[in-house]
C-alpha cells in the first residue's frame, strides 16, 4: 500500500508538472512574441523617422546594422504596391518578387501595421515579420527576424530547469514517502492491536490519528471487539448455567434413586419385620418415584422453555376457567394442608401458550398451598391494570426470609430443603414461572414477610 500510494503521488507530481510546463511555457510565448513584435515596430517607427526617401534609400537601410537578439535584422522597404524599393538583405532589389501578396504587408495596408510568422524560403528557419506604413510618404518599412520562440531560451535555461526539477522531485519524494506513512503506519497500529484478540482478556487501545476515516476504523474495531467479547462472556457464562443445571439435576435425581434403593435393599433382606413396616416401605419408595416424576417433568419443561421457544403454539386463553379448574385440582392438597382458597377474577383472556400459563399458576398456587400454615389462607386475584394483566397469588404462609427472596428465582434453591422436599418441591417452581413471564415480556415481584405470608405479582402486557 506504502508502495502504491507513493508511486501515485509521484505520478500525480510528473502530470502536475507538466501540465504547469505546458501552460506556463504557451503564456510566456505569447508574451515573448509580443514584446518582440513591439520592439520589432519601434525600430520600424524610429527608422521611419530618420529616413530621407528623398534620396538612394540602399545606402540608408546598410548602414543601419540592426543585431536584435543576437540574429541580424533584414530589413526592406517597399511602396504601396509593394513594389521592393530597397532591401538589406540583397545588393539588386530588381530581382525580388511583389511583395503585396504577404500577409504581414495586407494588414499594415489595413491597420498601418502588421506582422506575420513564417518559415522562410531563403534561410530555411522561422521568421518574423513586422511592417509598418511609413508616416511621410507611401511606403511600406517591413523588419524581419529570425525568431524560434522558447526553444532559444530552454536550452539556455535548460541546467536550471533540470536542477529545479530535481530538487523538486527529490523534496516531493520526502513529502510522498512522508505522507504514504502516515496513513500506513495507522493500519499496521491496527492491525497489531486486533492481533490481541487472541488473548483471553483483550483490552484494545488506539491512539488518536490525523486522519478521521482511521479513527473510524480503529473506534468500530473496538466496538467490535467488545461486541464479541460481550457475547463470548454471555456464552461462557451460559456454559457454566447449563454445566451447573446438569450437576444439579443429576444430584437431584441420584438422591430419591439412592433412597429407593436403599428401601428395596431393606425389603429384599427381609428388614421389614411386619405387614406395616413393609406397606411403610412401599409408601416412601412411592413417594420417591413421584419426587422423581415432578423432577423430571420440570426439567422437561425448562429445557422445552429454553430449547422450543419458537414452536410453541400461541392461543387465545381465558384466564378465570384456567385458575378455577386449577383450584379444583388442587383441592385434595388444600384440605391436606388444611388450607382455605379464595379467587376474585376479572375476565381476561391472553393471547398465549395454555400449557405455559397452566404451569405458571401452577407453580404459584401450589406453593401458596404448600408453604403456608394450617387454618392458612390463599387468596388469587386476576384485574386489569392499564394495558397490562395482573395476578397476585397471596398466602398467610412461613414466608420467605430477607436473605432468600433474591435466589428463590433461582433453579434448585430452595430456603427449606427438607420441607420442600417432603412438601414433593423440586426448587425449580419458580425459576420455570419467572422464565415464563420473561417470555411474554412481563414481570413478577416478590412481597413477603417471615412467618406472615408471601405475595406474588406477575404482570403480562395484554398484546
Ligand atoms: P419448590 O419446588 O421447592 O417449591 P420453587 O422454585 O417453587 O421450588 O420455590 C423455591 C423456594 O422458595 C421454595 O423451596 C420455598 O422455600 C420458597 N417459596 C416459594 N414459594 C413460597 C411461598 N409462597 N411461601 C414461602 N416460601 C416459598
Amino acid at each position: 500500500m506504502k508502495k502504491v500510494i507513493f508511486k501515485n503521488f509521484i505520478i500525480i507530481l510528473i502530470l502536475a508538472l507538466l501540465l504547469s510546463g505546458s501552460i506556463f511555457s504557451v503564456i510566456i510565448s505569447n508574451v515573448l512574441l509580443k514584446n518582440t513584435r513591439q520592439n520589432m515596430l519601434n525600430i520600424l517607427h524610429i527608422m521611419d523617422q530618420t529616413f530621407d526617401y528623398e534620396v538612394d534609400l540602399k545606402p540608408q537601410i546598410d548602414n543601419l546594422t540592426i543585431v536584435y537578439e543576437g540574429n541580424k535584422a533584414r530589413l526592406t522597404i517597399m511602396d504601396i504596391n509593394g513594389g521592393i524599393m530597397a532591401d538589406s538583405g540583397v545588393s539588386d532589389h530588381m530581382d525580388m518578387d511583389n511583395h503585396i501578396d504577404r500577409e504581414e504587408i495586407q494588414e499594415a495596408l489595413g491597420e498601418g501595421n502588421g506582422w506575420a510568422r513564417r518559415k522562410s524560403d531563403t534561410l530555411k528557419m522561422s521568421m518574423l515579420y513586422v511592417s509598418y506604413m511609413s508616416r511621410h510618404g507611401d511606403y511600406i518599412l517591413r523588419i524581419a527576424m529570425p525568431f524560434s520562440g522558447l526553444v532559444d531560451y530552454v536550452l539556455v535555461l535548460l541546467p536550471a530547469i533540470l536542477l529545479s526539477l530535481g530538487v523538486t522531485l527529490i523534496i516531493s519524494m520526502i513529502l510522498a514517502n512522508r505522507f504514504s506513512r502516515s496513513i500506513t503506519k495507522p493500519l499496521y497500529e491496527i492491525s497489531e492491536e486486533l492481533l490481541k484478540l487472541q488473548e483471553k482478556n483483550p483490552e484494545l487501545s488506539f491512539k488518536p490519528y490525523e486522519y478521521d476515516e482511521l479513527n473510524l476504523i480503529a473506534d468500530t474495531t473496538k466496538r467490535m471487539a467488545d461486541a464479541v467479547r460481550e457475547s463470548m462472556k454471555k456464552i461462557e457464562f451460559e456454559k457454566m448455567i447449563r454445566q451447573e443445571f446438569f450437576t444439579n439435576a443429576s444430584h437431584e435425581l441420584k438422591t430419591p434413586i439412592t433412597s429407593i434403593k436403599g428401601y428395596i435393599e431393606l425389603l429384599e433382606n427381609g428388614m421389614a419385620t411386619d405387614e406395616n413396616m413393609k406397606m411403610e416401605f412401599m409408601a416412601r419408595i412411592k413417594k420417591e418415584a413421584q419426587n422423581m416424576a415432578s423432577l423430571i417433568n420440570d426439567i422437561l419443561m425448562i429445557s422445552r422453555l429454553e430449547t422450543k421457544e419458537a414452536e410453541i403454539t400461541i392461543t387465545e386463553v381465558r384466564i378465570c376457567p384456567l385458575i378455577n379448574e386449577l383450584i379444583e385440582s388442587l383441592k385434595p392438597l388444600a384440605v391436606e394442608n388444611e388450607v382455605t382458597i379464595e379467587m376474585s377474577c376479572k375476565p381476561i383472556v391472553l393471547m398465549v401458550n395454555y400449557g405455559q400459563m397452566r404451569e405458571l399458576f401452577n407453580n404459584l398456587i401450589t406453593n401458596a398451598i404448600k408453604y403456608n400454615k394450617p387454618k392458612g389462607k390463599v387468596k388469587i386475584t386476576a384485574t386489569i391494570e392499564g394495558k397490562d394483566a395482573i395476578f397476585i397469588v397471596e398466602d398467610t404462609g412461613v414466608g420467605i426470609p430477607e436473605e432468600s427472596k433474591q435466589r428463590v428465582f433461582e433453579r434448585f434453591y430452595r430456603v427449606d430443603k427438607g420441607r420442600s422436599k417432603k412438601m414433593g418441591g423440586t426448587g425449580l417452581g419458580l425459576s420455570i414461572v419467572k422464565h415464563i413471564v420473561n417470555y411474554y415480556n412481563g414481570s413478577i415481584e416478590l412481597d413477603s414477610m417471615l412467618g406472615r405470608g408471601t405475595r406474588l405479582t406477575v404482570r403480562i402486557p395484554m398484546n
